[in-house]
């Protein structure tokens, strides 16, 4: 089977704490990535609009807005692409769905490093009494036991639970007031990468429910996904609101980093 990398659009916000809109991203950020305004080519060359590089999953479908069963829905949507030795790159939603996503990696995967690229740490235990919050995914996940390591970038609101919750689970963090060492990260094994927009400034990406000024360029994001060393095996993109944005613009950010993602996916893996 020619190996290509899958794009799959989860349309799931019902998990968000402050507000909905997430679910109706996907759809839009297609529609930004075959905007006449720009191309299909990656910065590394790459030329995604060529048959065997990427496909289009479409977006799974939701029959109702039970968190455990949409959850269940994509874990085993998820698996299902991954048992045919493909790689994946997910479009949100909220954060909440990268636990389901990487819970059906790590029952493909042995072990993964995980690189998280968030304004927020994400690691409450529960958020408003709801342990599926999109506050909660790197918790549920570390729980696991089953991370090799969890990575994060961009962090910018680490309250004091977080902070336990972060030494209690090893998480490594590369505050946004300090990013000295990015540019030698390295990974031993198989890399999955969770990129929340709102790791930046709201100034590139406004198109998020949660502002937290004082975040990654633009030019940064896309530097720290294409220059650490390791192997990446699959993504998620999620956070973007479009309730939130102006003339499209973080649509555009959006599918700027779904074509650099889908680019170095697949050229780790060929
Ligand atoms: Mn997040
Ligand atoms: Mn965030």
């Amino acid at each position: 089977m020619k190996q290509s990398v899958k794009v799959l659009g989860v349309p799931d916000d019902i998990n968000s704490s402050f507000m909905r809109g997430p679910s109706a991203a996907p759809p839009i950020i297609r529609e930004a990535l075959y905007s006449d305004s720009s191309i299909l080519f990656s910065e590394s060359g790459l030329n995604l609009d060529q048959d065997g590089i990427w496909e289009d999953l479409g977006d799974i479908e939701f029959s109702g807005e039970v968190a455990v069963e949409n959850f269940n829905k994509i874990k085993t949507f998820v698996k299902d692409v991954l048992a045919s030795d493909q790689k994946l790159v997910s479009l949100g939603g909220d954060h909440s769905v990268s636990w389901p996503i990487l819970d059906a990696h790590f029952d493909i995967w042995d072990t993964l490093d995980i690189l998280h690229i968030d304004a927020h740490p994400d690691l409450y235990d529960n958020l408003l009494d709801n342990k599926l919050s999109h506050a909660s995914p790197f918790a549920r996940i570390m729980e696991t036991g089953r991370a090799n390591r969890l990575v994060q970038v961009g962090i910018r609101t680490l309250n004091s639970h977080q902070r336990e919750q972060a030494e209690k689970f090893g998480v490594e963090i590369h505050h946004m007031r300090n990013l000295e060492g990015l540019s030698t990260m390295s990974f031993s094994k198989p890399v999955y990468c969770s990129i929340d927009i709102d790791a930046l400034d709201p100034a590139y990406a406004p198109g998020v429910s949660h502002f937290e000024p004082g975040g990654l360029s633009t030019r940064q994001l896309i530097d720290c996904i294409n220059g650490f060393k390791g192997r990446l095996i699959g993504a998620d993109i999620v956070e973007y609101n479009p309730k939130r944005d102006f003339h499209n613009l973080t649509a555009m950010v959006a599918a700027k980093i779904l074509k650099e993602v889908i680019a170095r996916i697949h050229c780790d893996n060929c």
